[in-house]
């Protein structure tokens, strides 16, 4: 079956927009940013489709939708929008997904807040989506929904009577089953989620403990098969199972990387930073992302190895996340607490600064700078999906002259391990030698791993993400797949063969 020939709907949390309201009260509407947008947004320019999603604010509703209608006039396809009230926005979203979801499925279970009251708003929310997704779909289309706050569209699709193909891919790690199994609706998801045709993970790691989930919850459940692809038997249903790692616009990043703009910023902080290496960190404000971690293993580094003083400094970006969430806010505080206290006890008044902090989002132009002015990228949460920043850095590595060190629980971690250092995240110890490793390695062995790292992130972008999501929608029947004896999956490595 061509996947051409079928109309795309793309179902998100959010829509690939931002709504400011301006102080004439009239509507600024933005382009989205992000990995998705840029890999979504000309697949749908070319085939044509739709992006169904919340708009992101819970005001005046009924205003964004003739905006909406102008918009999809000149993007090339529809957008529509799921309002959404400020009481679903809490206990769908800051409650269930953010409270619930988020933190369990990365290994965080004594952060999740297991109020029922939030399951319930999940269900209603979810309900709502497959609503707007009917009236704007036929049976022909293919509907591709993302990421975990919105697991049980097919399940909901389905009670409305919708014959459409539904894939779904999770943006972020799947847990194991000792974890999966303390959240009291585990069952209605991993029933709700066998209700799509095919559920795409970022790693073999995710799959297998989906897989294991499966198991461990549906009596009678199997999954058989080998390779990219396997499928789960669950009573009457088959539902096939996939790893697509997500990449980046690898070409867009070094087109945009190579700008005079992105130069004489990169410049501007070696003037600033000078006689130095530069360590870089960058991401969200998220407890997932062991930025304290990070600092006291920078800390170690400065007391077991005085003579990198001077020498080295860390550069760690935080960029505003979830404002207004106690547990964030903490977290903000705790991180300033620790880089005051290391640049207190190490700064030469006058001249170095061991952590040079900086708090807010950054243009494209600056993060390009910021990554072509480093040396040395420290990527290291404590879980991820993937993490867009190690690929978007080596990108932006021209010279291959770089040095990536990378936590082994990053979803990157599968596919870039024969380039980057790979470090636990909970180790001060293995990270601050991981540190010096880096700043002692020598030209040919920096050039040789960026440049088996830049390769693969090169080949496997997101374009090659989108295409081999949607090739496995459409070309594969289930009935290709017999049922062998037991399950095996080839190594993610395999799948990662250099060329
Ligand atoms: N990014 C951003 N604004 C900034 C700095 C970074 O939008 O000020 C982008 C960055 O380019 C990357 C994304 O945020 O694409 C972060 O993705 P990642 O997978 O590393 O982590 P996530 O935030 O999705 O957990």
């Amino acid at each position: 079956m061509n996947a051409n020939r079928h109309r795309l709907i793309v179902v998100s949390n959010r829509l690939p927009l931002v709504f400011h309201r301006e102080s004439s009260g009239a509507w600024r509407v933005d382009a989205g940013s992000g990995g998705l947008v840029s890999a979504l947004l000309p697949v749908l320019r070319h085939r044509g489709g739709t992006w169904i999603g919340w708009p992101g604010t819970s005001d005046a509703c009924a205003e964004l939708d003739p905006i909406l209608t102008r918009t999809s006039a000149q993007a090339g396809f529809a957008l529509h929008a799921v309002h959404l009230t400020a009481e679903e926005v809490q206990d769908f979203y800051h409650g269930f997904s953010n409270e619930v979801i988020w933190p369990l499925f990365h290994d965080l279970q004594p952060l999740c807040n297991f109020d029922p009251k939030y399951w319930r708003g999940y269900c209603g929310v979810n309900r709502k989506f497959a609503q707007v997704i009917m009236r704007n779909s036929n049976q022909e289309d293919f509907v591709w929904v993302h990421d975990y706050h919105l697991m049980n569209i097919a399940q909901d699709l389905r009670h409305l009577g919708c014959g459409s193909r539904i894939g779904f891919f999770l943006h972020i790690p799947f847990p194991p089953p000792d974890l999966f199994l303390k959240l009291p609706w585990c069952r209605n998801l991993i029933e709700a989620l066998l209700e799509y045709e095919l559920v795409g993970f970022q790693t073999l790691r995710d799959r297998r403990n989906f897989a294991e989930c499966v198991k461990a919850v549906l009596e009678n459940s199997q999954i058989v098969g080998r390779g990219q692809i396997v499928t789960a038997f669950a009573g009457a249903k088959r539902v096939r199972i996939g790893v697509f790692p997500i990449g980046i616009d690898f070409n867009d990043f070094l087109r945009q990387t190579a700008t005079p703009q992105v130069a004489a910023k990169a410049k501007e902080l070696h003037t600033l930073l000078p006689n130095r290496r530069l360590v870089l960190g960058v991401e969200r404000l998220d407890y997932t992302k062991g930025i304290p971690h990070r600092l006291n293993a920078f800390e170690n580094l400065l007391t077991r190895y005085p003579d990198l003083k001077e020498k080295i400094s860390l550069i760690q970006v935080v960029i505003p996340s979830r404002v207004g969430i106690p547990d964030y806010d903490d977290l903000k505080t705790s991180i300033e607490q620790t880089v005051g206290r290391i640049n207190g006890a190490f700064v030469r008044p006058g001249g170095w600064v061991p952590v040079w902090y900086v708090y807010g989002s950054l243009t494209r132009i600056e993060l390009l700078a910021y990554y072509r002015a480093a040396d040395i990228a420290l990527v290291t949460p404590l879980k991820d999906g993937m993490n867009l920043v190690a690929k978007e850095y080596c990108a932006c590595s021209m010279e291959e002259d770089c040095v990536l060190i990378l936590s082994e629980f990053a979803g990157a971690a599968a596919q870039l391990d024969s380039g980057a250092l790979l470090v636990n995240p909970f180790d001060i110890e293995g990270v601050a030698d991981a540190i010096v490793h880096a700043y002692e390695m020598d030209a040919a062995e920096r050039s040789g791993r960026m440049r088996r790292l830049r390769r693969s992130i090169r080949k496997y972008d997101v374009f090659w993400w989108v295409d081999s999501f949607l090739s496995a929608a459409f070309t594969k029947q289930l009935s290709d797949f017999p049922l062998p004896a037991d399950y095996a999956a080839d190594s993610v490595e395999d799948y990662f063969a250099p060329d």
